[in-house]
C-alpha cells in the first residue's frame, strides 16, 4: 500500500509499463525471439549444412536435410536441402549461433508467436528457390 501510494504521488518517476500492443515494445539488445536464416537480395545465404548448429543444439530444436548438388566443376558437393526448425522447442540459449562457422543464422527479436495449431511452429529456414551464395565453404 505504501508503494502504490508513491507511484501514486509520483506518476512520472521509474514507469516501467509499456502500453502494449498499441505502441511497439522497446525490447533490450540482448533480447533473443527466434533463429532465423539471413538472405541477401538474390535469395542466397551462407549456410553449407554442415550441422554444426544441430549438433550444438541440446534440445534437438534443429533438424538438417542435406543434399548433393553438381558443381561447376563437375564434382558433387553436399549442400543444403531444408533447414527445419522448431521454435515450440527453442530455449533461444543462442548456441546454435555461436556454433555456425559462416554466420548463416542469426536471433531475431520477434516474439509474437501465438498460433492455434503447434505445426505452424515449425519453421523452414532457408526460403523457397534460395542457394549458397558463392564463395562459401
Ligand atoms: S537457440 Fe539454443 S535451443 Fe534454440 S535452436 Fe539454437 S541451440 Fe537450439
Ligand atoms: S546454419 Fe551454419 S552451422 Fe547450421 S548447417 Fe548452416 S552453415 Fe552449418
Amino acid at each position: 500500500m505504501r508503494m502504490t501510494g508513491y507511484y501514486f504521488f509520483h506518476p512520472r518517476k521509474e514507469v516501467i509499463t509499456q502500453l502494449y500492443p498499441e505502441t511497439p515494445p522497446q525490447l533490450p539488445e540482448r533480447f533473443k525471439g527466434e533463429v532465423v536464416m539471413l538472405h541477401d537480395g538474390n535469395n542466397e545465404h551462407a549456410c553449407t549444412g554442415c550441422t554444426a548448429c544441430e549438433l550444438a543444439c541440446p534440445n534437438g530444436t534443429i533438424k538438417i536435410i542435406t543434399k548433393f548438388e553438381t558443381g561447376a566443376d563437375g564434382k558433387k558437393k553436399k549442400a543444403l536441402d531444408t533447414f527445419v526448425y522448431h521454435l515450440e522447442l527453442c530455449t533461444m540459449c543462442n548456441l546454435c549461433i555461436v556454433a555456425c562457422p559462416t554466420d548463416a543464422i542469426k536471433m531475431a527479436q520477434t516474439f509474437e508467436h501465438s498460433v492455434f495449431d503447434r505445426n505452424k511452429l515449425i519453421r523452414k529456414l532457408n526460403r523457397p528457390g534460395s542457394k549458397i551464395r558463392a564463395g562459401i565453404e
